[in-house]
């Protein structure tokens, strides 16, 4: 790894300082030992390797904080049902949903998973996607759920992209099982033996109850976990509402919220997390309300929900532009959602930003006006990509 790196002649320097995009004409960002040191304009210190910017966007390495990124088996048959215009009922007849990716995740080894999920990696740093969030939840048994978490954790070593982990053994309840047994067997049984650095669950009719998720996020604190919560998702439950009296870090979907709930959100400081490629995939049509979040105060995150039942997509930049044409985020908000405020909804203060100190993920993009990263809708614009200062081929 070289010491230090220059990257200069950056058009426009998107540092995120402050409540904009913290903009920096013809800027510079130098960094030493994998970390930002100075960003400004004008006369730059001397590098080990300077990088030509030509005049283009350079931002802070994206965030993608929530993704189901560790599976395996393929959803491709459901895609070609539903595209052939068969019920959601005859899916599940064929053997669909994700009871199918949890088949298919249960019987494969650790090697087949770490490959699968290499694979996945190396697809979202492609996307500028410096650090990533990866939930487990397709195992619903000891042995499965942690395997797949260390999986997550190995392939974050191996593939130079930052991976955090959330146990989401409450993703739903197995085949044959009641909700109620499962959830304790999960609270006694797995939790304690699970390391993660976030626990979740998915509060949803169909999957768990309001006071089942809040008793099983209550054990998680006690334990010394941070908490995240799937939330107003398809019905409203008052999840969000709930998790933000628990001190979740995030609230994820929030595609139902109340005014009460958005208030909580805002006065708990818990970052909403929002999905729109997931109503974009599944037709609900149903997106979460980002400006009323936003005019409320509630720092919002936009993230690709990366998984194989309901937004099979790494594409973080289709998500933006979901978020600017279906959510209403200004061009902006979206960027910040994809950057400072996903390291707030991990609970980062290290990165999406650039400051002294910071993590050297950076991303220098194939155009020179930022507008144009939404714009062009899902349309992958990275030119190159930097994790703790080393470069990677797109
Ligand atoms: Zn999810």
């Amino acid at each position: 790894m070289v010491k230090s790196l220059l990257i200069k002649n950056c058009g426009q320097l998107l540092t995120m300082r402050g409540n904009g995009l913290g903009i920096i004409k013809n800027g510079f960002v130098y960094c030493e030992d994998g970390k930002v040191v100075k960003v400004g304009k004008g006369r730059a210190p001397k590098a080990d390797r300077t990088i030509d910017a030509e005049g283009k966007v350079v931002m802070p390495g994206l965030i993608d904080c929530h993704t189901h990124a560790v599976f395996a088996g393929s959803r491709a048959n459901e895609f070609k049902l539903r595209a052939d215009g068969k019920s959601y009922l005859d899916i599940l007849k064929a053997g669909g949903g994700i009871h199918s990716t949890v088949n298919a995740t249960r019987k494969a080894s650790k090697a087949h998973l770490l490959t699968n999920t290499l694979k996945h990696l190396k697809d979202m740093r492609s996307y500028g996607i410096t650090t990533v969030e990866i939930k487990s939840g397709y195992g619903l048994d000891l042995e499965t759920e942690v395997k797949i978490l260390e999986v997550a954790r190995v392939a974050g070593k191996k593939q130079s992209i930052n991976v955090l982990t959330t146990f989401l053994g409450a993703h739903t309840c197995p085949k044959g099982q009641k909700p109620r047994q499962y959830l304790k067997f999960v609270m006694n049984e797995v939790l304690p033996k699970v390391e993660a650095d976030f626990v979740d669950i998915f509060c949803e009719k169909g999957a768990f109850t309001l006071r089942q998720s809040r008793k099983f996020l209550k054990k998680a604190k006690e334990l010394g976990f941070k908490l995240k919560i799937h939330g107003e998702q398809i019905n409203r439950l008052g999840a969000c509402n709930m998790a933000a009296k628990l001190g979740a870090v995030s609230c994820d979907h929030c595609d139902r919220l109340s005014r009460g709930d958005i208030k909580k959100l805002a006065q708990t400081g818990t970052v909403a997390v929002l999905l729109p490629i997931v109503p974009l995939y599944t037709g609900e049509d149903k997106y979460a309300d980002g400006r009323a979040l936003i005019d409320a105060g509630v720092r919002v995150a936009i993230s690709t929900d990366f998984n194989p039942g309901s937004a099979p997509s790494k594409n973080i930049f289709l998500a933006m532009s979901l978020a600017c044409l279906e959510m209403g985020l200004t061009v902006e908000e979206a960027l910040r959602g994809v950057t400072v405020n996903a390291a707030l909804a991990l609970d980062l203060s290290d990165r999406g930003v650039f400051a002294k100190g910071k993590r050297a993920d950076i991303v220098i993009m194939d155009t020179t006006d930022y507008r144009e990263i939404p714009c062009f809708v899902g349309e992958n614009l990275v030119k190159k990509v930097f994790t703790g200062g080393e470069m990677h081929p797109k």
